[in-house]
């Protein structure tokens, strides 16, 4: 078995026997080094953003003090969410590993397959209302950053 798989899979038990979350773990890796590990923590802080990759790639830019995680390897026990599989390219991360897939994890109830079909645009059922209000108004906000002397694009 892969050496950092291994550690995620330790990782996410333990998250899961403590109860903090589901069994979800992750590990993030720098040229062979570790560089975060982390489980799922979304019972424990009911925070539901708190994956494992989102934690993960929180505490790998802390550490390296980047936004710009392009040089690391991400090792996920299971297929990431889309909120996570969005954070790993938001990340740039180049590599991810994954154990069990979205079909796995949703056959054990962590069903992400309605936020695809949101994406796609083949939803049946919205579980929320998104209404485009105020464009003109919000639009001043990118007007001040497009003339923002001191921006820096990430
Ligand atoms: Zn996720």
């Amino acid at each position: 078995m892969n050496e950092f798989m291994k550690m995620a899979v330790k990782e996410a038990r333990e998250g899961m026997n403590k109860n903090h979350g589901g069994p979800f773990g992750c590990v993030i890796v720098k040229k062979g080094i570790l560089v975060a590990r982390t489980h799922n923590r979304v019972l424990e802080t009911n925070d539901p953003t708190a994956h494992a990759e989102i934690l993960a790639i929180r505490e790998a830019s802390a550490i390296l003090k980047s936004f710009d995680l392009s040089d690391c390897e991400i090792y996920s026990t299971s297929q990431p969410c889309p909120m996570c599989y969005s954070a790993i390219h938001w990340a740039r991360i180049k590599k991810l590993y994954f154990g069990t897939t979205k079909d796995d994890v949703s056959a054990i109830g962590f069903d992400d397959s309605f936020i695809y079909d949101v994406i796609k645009g083949n939803a049946v059922v919205q579980q929320f209302d998104a209404i485009n209000i105020d464009r003109d108004e919000c639009q001043g906000l990118l007007n001040e950053w497009i003339e923002k002397p001191d921006k820096k694009m990430y």
